[in-house]
């Protein structure tokens, strides 16, 4: 294979940029051609397809979001689209294609390759952590850290104005970040959707800790639980400490990768390039109890990720 292509596409995620600069390396490395395809789907459809030059990847591993740019394209589930985006790549000559992003991006890589044969590697990219075949998705690592450097600044004010905070992180339907946010976090509660647990429940472990003079709390909440405004009106009729909300939003996706997941990203990118120059296709990349794997694409949006359940026990143990 001589020339490969590489998209991202979906949320972006800090990370994304180092596996760029892996695959692109690894292609200098080996006289493959790179090309960039600017805005994921969108850009393969408008041909915004260009020639990646090593001047192009230099000094991006530290540099979060994505140099390629990310979109969506809803009209890409349709063949005559993903028809027309094929054949921009084979006018350039593109054989093979690197996709980062999460299991939307892969079901339209999967296509691609089924329906006209460019062969595909997708490298897990985003913040939430829910690409089923992967312990760990680029970005995850970041966003955790980021979230924690949050709860530190908030438990401040939270001790000294002897306050109740509700703290809204994201992860879609996955409750790692949140989960693992309380636990090194030290929060005093925490709500996911993979655990049903009553807002009641929630008032009696508060209760408990006023009763051991502990007069703050911070609850983190996942996204995917529901409206944190909402929650936080119920909890309020049931505990009598003054509760604020705070919405982290975009600041959790943004900043400088952390080194896990710099790392992590290097390992995805190298091995999603070698996968392409062994002739393999439709599969993806990700790390299991820290080994490099690969599944078939369709692995991650057939499975579900699980939450431990023995972690979300041992966080609300420690919480009170
Ligand atoms: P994230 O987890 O950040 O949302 P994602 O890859 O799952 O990432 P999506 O918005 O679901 O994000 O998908 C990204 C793009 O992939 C879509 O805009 C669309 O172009 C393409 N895509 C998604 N689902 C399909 C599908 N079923 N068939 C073909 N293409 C798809």
């Amino acid at each position: 294979m001589k020339k490969i292509g590489i998209l991202t596409s979906g949320g972006d995620s800090p990370g994304m940029n180092t596996a760029i600069r892996a695959v692109t390396k690894m292609a200098m490395n080996y006289n493959c051609e790179m090309y960039g395809i600017k805005r994921g789907y969108k850009g393969m459809l408008n041909d915004e397809i260009f020639k990646l030059n090593p001047l192009d990847v230099s000094g991006i591993a530290d540099r979060g979001g994505t140099i390629l740019l990310s979109a969506r394209l809803p009209e890409f589930k349709q063949p005559e689209v993903r028809a027309k985006a094929a054949a921009n790549l084979k006018r350039h000559g593109i054989e093979g294609l690197v996709v980062i992003g999460g299991d939307g991006s892969y079901r339209g890589a999967d296509l691609l390759f089924r329906e006209h044969g460019i062969k595909v590697v997708g490298i897990p990219g985003t913040i939430d952590n829910d690409i089923a075949g992967t312990d760990y998705t680029i970005g995850y690592d970041t966003t955790l850290n980021i979230i924690l450097d949050a709860v530190s600044r908030i438990r401040d004010t939270a001790n000294s104005h002897e306050r109740t905070y509700l703290l809204e992180v994201m992860g879609r339907d996955c409750g790692d970040l949140a989960l693992y946010s309380a636990m090194a976090g030290g929060a005093n509660g925490v709500l996911i959707p993979e655990v049903n647990r009553s807002i009641d429940e929630l008032a009696e472990d508060i209760k408990e800790r006023r009763s051991q003079r502990k007069l703050s709390d911070i609850i983190i909440v996942a996204e995917g639980v529901g409206h944190v405004f909402d929650i936080a009106k119920e909890l309020k009729e049931k505990i009598n400490t003054e509760i604020r909300v705070t919405v982290l939003g975009h600041i959790q996706r943004g900043g400088s990768p952390t080194a896990f997941d710099r790392v992590l990203a290097t390992r995805m990118g190298a091995r999603a390039f070698e996968l392409l120059m062994e002739g393999e296709s439709g599969i993806m990349v990700g790390m299991e109890n820290n080994k490099m794997v690969t599944h078939a694409i369709s692995y991650a949006w057939e499975n579900k990720t699980n939450i431990s359940l023995d972690d979300y026990n041992l966080t609300h143990l420690l919480s009170i």
